[in-house]
């Protein structure tokens, strides 16, 4: 249940030199637009609106503060007095909405994909393609030097401040922990040394910039990767680094490279916030918590309970630009929550695109997909309520146009009905819930139970016809594809039919994983896991006693026996998301599932599955054989080519799975509905 009363949460954060007006952080999140200049106007723009929708301070992505830093070849770095200039229309941007920012410095250390990586020793990481060279004793030096003057030029750009970028496994977190750090000089040894590094740079910095300049320091409070600093160490540090000068920090969680999800959404809502409550016990600056926070109700208990001072929120901005505007509004039930999927924003970033969201596509996106007024009111049609028709209407309606939109169900939210369905991924049906107030702020009609013919709607005297309807899983043709032990994957998630004990998956694209893992779990386990369930699961203690946090994971017990095949050789699940699907196989792998590649289908009958993998024959002796095996597109009610309907009035569209179902895709078919509906 939604509170009403956020006053904490918005509350201004005096910091002595300067106030915040409330105590919500954006993030860093890199969007891609920092990296180059000519794209600065844009990621302007991309503030401006954050700063306009109320948030207290933002936090840019990150900028390197010379080359052997950046994180991708010519990543953005500011290390001259030319890119000034730039940075300026981003700040300005910022203030003129009455906002503060801080630019994060980030070195990515033995993180960087191009070849000048260095480190604290010559030590690969398994998640990079170079081996770093150790920074010699002047290499840290220059180091300190760089990150000095690019505080000082980000000062003279207009930032209020800047974030120090020391946790994710980047190179100060490489310093600081033995993992990373085989040195034997004095950066490197006992903590004092591993800690030297960090400490300089802040200690130099603040000596540069003087006291009325926020540098806030992003302090790596669980390492969750063997050989990560323990909770004394991690202290120890902060209060060093407080010590010269630390205004904020900000709080990271895990390194790139550790085999534990910290923010896919699986992770429980505001898992880690106890780690960083503990950070505050021992520092006296205020302290902010990060990593799967996204909603209010959330947020305003960390802040009112004292835990923490700030909440740091990256993705949710991407989300909702407004988010702190309905909150202090109470319309909270408008926000557009970010679901934690990293489809359009970390998938992007890693695949060197520019970030999204696959639940705002404006995201990155402010000055070229703009819903303006409509010049022309139009009569509009969306056929489908799934992620298109949804997305299609509300942005058409917000334009100004009058909408009906139809579906044959008696409820809106198409596919995002079944992916709720799936243990891990509730947050969709924030997305559900946001569409479906989104309906009645913008004046949709909707039309439930209506099956639709074309004449029907050609009767109706619409300008324009948007077939959103969707999809119909595949059949494919096996022998026996008509016995009763074959189910379709709607019948699993929907819950029309319970599996037996032993099921064989054959499909294993996004919906054959997500299958899996609803056949995997024991339903007398609540959902959303419980914290400390889910900590057992993964093996992490909260209080990092050792080892970053790391503990020997609890025995998994699998509900049922489950196989996932395809009929591709290679790894199954190779086409899911970068930042998640390593998230879906460890699941299925724990479990014990046997993931089979290579696959031929010979027939189905009551033993189970026949197969043949390379020639040799087996029977999978399943209960239940269900079918992921992709879709086909439903877009009947398109006229022929040629047709009359085809070439006159109304104009029909199509969009979403109904126009390509192979890849059938939510950031697809929000984004088309949008991109659509703006244009007409
Ligand atoms: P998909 O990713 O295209 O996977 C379809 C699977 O079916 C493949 O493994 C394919 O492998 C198999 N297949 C295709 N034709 C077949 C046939 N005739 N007979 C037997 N097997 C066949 O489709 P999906 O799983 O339905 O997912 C659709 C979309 O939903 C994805 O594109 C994704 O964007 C989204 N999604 C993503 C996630 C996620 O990332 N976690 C989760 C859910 C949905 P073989 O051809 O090798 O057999
Ligand atoms: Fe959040 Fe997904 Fe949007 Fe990224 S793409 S901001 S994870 S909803």
């Amino acid at each position: 249940m939604a509170s009403n009363n956020y006053s904490h949460l918005l509350s201004p954060l005096d910091l002595g030199f300067t106030t915040l007006r409330n105590r919500v952080m954006m993030g860093s999140m890199h969007t891609g637009l920092e990296d180059r200049f000519y794209n600065y106007v844009k990621l302007a723009a991309y503030f401006r609106e954050r700063a306009k929708g109320g948030v207290g301070l933002i936090v840019t992505g990150g900028i390197s503060p010379n080359r052997q830093g950046w994180l991708l070849p010519f990543g953005g770095t500011l290390n001259s007095a030319a890119d000034v200039w730039n940075h300026r229309i981003v700040t300005q941007a910022v203030h003129e909405e009455g906002g503060k920012i801080v630019m994060q410095i980030l070195h990515s250390g033995r993180y960087g994909y191009q070849p000048f990586v260095v480190s604290a020793s010559s030590k690969k990481s398994p998640i990079s393609l170079f081996k770093p060279r150790a920074l010699s004793e002047r290499g840290i030096q220059s180091t300190i030097r760089d990150y000095v003057r690019c505080a000082e030029l980000a000062r003279k750009a207009g930032y209020d401040g800047v974030e120090i970028m020391g946790s994710e496994g980047y190179l100060l977190n490489q310093f600081l922990c033995a993992r990373t750090n085989l040195r034997t000089d004095r950066w490197g040894g006992s903590i004092e040394n591993r800690m030297r590094l960090p400490v300089e740079i802040v200690k130099q910095v603040r000596a540069r910039v003087g006291p009325n300049f926020i540098i806030m320091y992003r302090h790596s409070v669980l390492d969750l990767v063997e050989g990560g600093n323990s909770w004394d160490e991690v202290v120890q540090v902060a209060q060093a680094l407080e010590k010269v000068g630390v205004t904020i920090f900000n709080t990271g969680i895990g390194w790139h490279e550790a085999r534990v999800p910290t923010i896919v959404t699986s992770v429980p809502r505001a898992a880690f916030a106890s780690v960083a409550a503990r950070l505050r016990k021992a520092v006296k600056v205020p302290v902010a918590a990060s990593n799967r926070i996204n909603m209010p109700d959330e947020a305003e208990a960390l802040i009112a309970s004292g835990d923490v001072d700030m909440v740091s929120m990256a993705r949710p901005f991407l989300a909702d630009a407004q988010w702190v505007n309905k909150v202090a509004q109470g319309r909270v039930d408008e926000i557009n929550t970010c679901i934690a999927c990293n489809q359009a924003c970390l998938d992007h970033t890693f695949a060197n695109k520019r970030a999204s969201c696959l639940v705002n596509p404006r995201a990155g996106y402010e000055t070229e997909l703009v819903y303006r007024p409509a010049t022309k009111r139009r009569r509009v049609a969306v056929v489908g309520a799934g992620p298109a028709g949804l997305s299609a209407a509300t942005v058409a309606a917000e334009c100004g146009h009058e909408v009906t939109l139809f579906d044959s169900s008696d409820r809106v939210g198409g596919q995002f009905n079944v992916a709720m369905q799936v243990p891990g991924k509730e947050e969709f049906a924030q997305t559900l819930r946001y569409f479906t107030r989104r309906l009645q702020v913008t004046g949709v009609k909707v039309m439930l139970k209506q099956r639709v013919t074309r004449e029907q709607l050609l009767a109706q005297a619409f300008d324009e016809i948007i077939v959103a309807t969707g999809i119909v899983p595949r059949k494919p043709s096996i022998p026996g594809i008509d016995h009763p032990k074959v189910l379709s994957y709607l019948d699993v998630l929907e819950r029309r039919v319970k599996p037996g004990k032993r099921v064989a998956i054959i499909g294993a694209g996004g919906i054959g994983f997500d299958v899996g893992e609803f056949l995997l779990h024991d339903p007398k386990i609540e959902l959303p896991l419980p914290l400390e369930h889910w900590c057992h699961e993964w093996g992490v203690d909260l209080t990092a006693q050792t080892n970053g946090g790391l503990v020997p994971a609890v025995p998994a017990h699998p509900f049922r026996q489950v196989y996932l095949l395809q009929r591709k050789q290679g790894k199954p699940g190779a086409g899911l998301g970068k930042t998640s699907g390593w998230v879906h196989r460890a699941v299925l792998q724990r479990n014990g599932v046997e993931m089979l590649a290579g696959v031929e289908y010979q027939c189905i009958d009551d033993a189970g599955l026949h197969i043949s993998i390379d020639g040799i024959a087996r029977v999978l002796e399943v209960d239940h054989i269900v079918l992921c095996a992709g879709q086909e597109p439903l877009a009947e009610l398109m006229p022929d080519s040629g047709s009359q309907a085809a070439s006159g009035t109304p104009q029909f569209h199509c969009i979403g799975g109904a126009a390509l179902a192979s890849e059938l895709d939510a950031k697809r078919a929000i984004r088309e509905g949008a991109v659509l509906a703006a244009s007409l």
